[in-house]
């Protein structure tokens, strides 16, 4: 799903790697569209967000008038990117993982886990009631939950073989974000959550 010749943040088809082959070595170049500098405004999960909602909000201007094509239509180019995807894959080597206690919007009681890694940290609001679902989720076979929010969007746990992916969106079809969780960080997930002793 991934094409990973898009800007993170506008979805404009730039015919070049922002992040580099590998993803991880910006290019430190200006996207005509949005204006964005690869590998700064778009070098967080919340700064990605935070750029396009700027840019949207500011009337989805182009930075380099001149490189816009006359046909060219925003809502072309948002579905061309999913509405922004951001993949990220995570192992115990690039990720630490701490709980803390917080509060959902309405004011329930809620376990944050945070995910540092070394591009971005991924705040996920769990709310204490639903922490035993997660668990459970998290240590059998089923197929998805939808449990807690991140960046004020519903998350989607989805296993992918051994994997679980964290969707972050609208559905599980069309997420802004995933994040993978290889076996290693579901099993440092769990401790976190038991560790923190917040449900
Ligand atoms: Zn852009």
């Amino acid at each position: 799903m991934l094409n990973n010749s898009n800007c993170r943040v506008c979805g404009y088809a730039l015919g070049f790697a922002p992040w580099g082959e590998n993803n991880s070595d910006p290019t430190w170049e200006i996207c005509p569209c949005c204006g964005t500098e690869f590998g700064y405004e778009d070098s967080t999960i919340a700064g990605v967000q935070q750029a396009r909602q700027r840019w949207i909000e500011g009337g989805a201007r182009w930075f380099d008038n001149k490189a816009k094509p006359a046909n060219w239509d925003i809502n072309l180019q948002l579905k061309n990117m999913h509405w922004g995807e951001l993949d990220v894959k995570m192992d115990s080597k690039n990720v630490e993982i701490s709980t803390d206690s917080a509060f959902m919007r309405d004011g329930e009681n809620a376990v944050l886990i945070k995910y540092s890694h070394p591009i971005f940290e991924a705040n996920i609001f769990i709310p204490t009631g639903m922490i035993e679902q997660l668990i459970t989720f998290l240590q059998s076979n089923l197929e998805y939950v939808k449990i807690g929010t991140s960046c004020s969007n519903d998350i989607y746990w989805s296993r992918e073989g051994e994997d679980v992916y964290i969707l972050v969106g609208a559905d599980r079809e069309a997420w802004d974000i995933c994040l993978v969780l290889t076996p290693d960080l579901i099993s440092k997930t769990i401790a976190g959550i038991k560790m923190s002793g917040l449900y």
